[in-house]
């Protein structure tokens, strides 16, 4: 039997995306020793593909990161955020993948594809690398491997799985 390509999530994936947010954020936010400030300061929002024009699709990518400058008219005080994060999960293939077709929950593959995201916020914002200098792979193989360290002793189920298979995988 033909198994038809889901292409959006629906309403109780977009539950359990909820929870791999708030996962992800709290696991990310222990690792760096970052306050709920840090992340008013550099806010970001979480978009599916629903959401995403279509110059934000994330290609053949699970997710990628947009980052958008305010215009200055748009900025309220001096201390406003010059930037917003936007995190464009591409809900096809995350849902397609081998992973999940293979019995691994959306939830663990969540957590993992946006604590990476995450990652990357928190390297721009804390100026470790520049998003428009930073050396694309170099930087990319960094955020890849504080992923790894981060979700490597988290109690999620399938965890194990999914780092192990990523690993080869950048
Ligand atoms: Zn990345």
């Amino acid at each position: 039997m033909l198994v038809k390509n889901q292409d959006f999530f629906s309403t109780e994936h977009l539950v359990v995306l909820d929870e791999a947010v708030k996962t992800s954020e709290e696991l990310v936010t222990e690792y760096f020793d970052l306050s709920s400030r840090n992340w008013l300061r550099h806010p970001y929002e979480i978009c599916t593909l629903r959401d995403a024009s279509e110059k934000e699709h994330p290609g053949d990518a699970l997710a990628h990161l947009v980052r958008y400058a305010k215009n200055f008219e748009d900025k309220m005080r001096g201390t406003d955020s010059p930037v917003l994060y936007k995190i464009i999960l591409n809900d096809q293939k995350i849902l397609n993948h081998f992973l999940v077709r293979d019995g691994i929950s959306i939830y663990s593959m969540l957590v993992y594809v946006i604590s990476h995201e995450l990652v990357h916020i928190v390297r721009f914002g804390s100026f470790r690398v520049h998003p428009e200098t930073a050396e694309r792979e170099l930087e990319e193989s960094h955020v890849h491997d504080l992923t790894n360290d981060i979700l490597s002793n988290v109690p999620i189920k399938e965890m194990t799985v999914v780092l192990d298979y990523f690993k080869q995988r950048p």
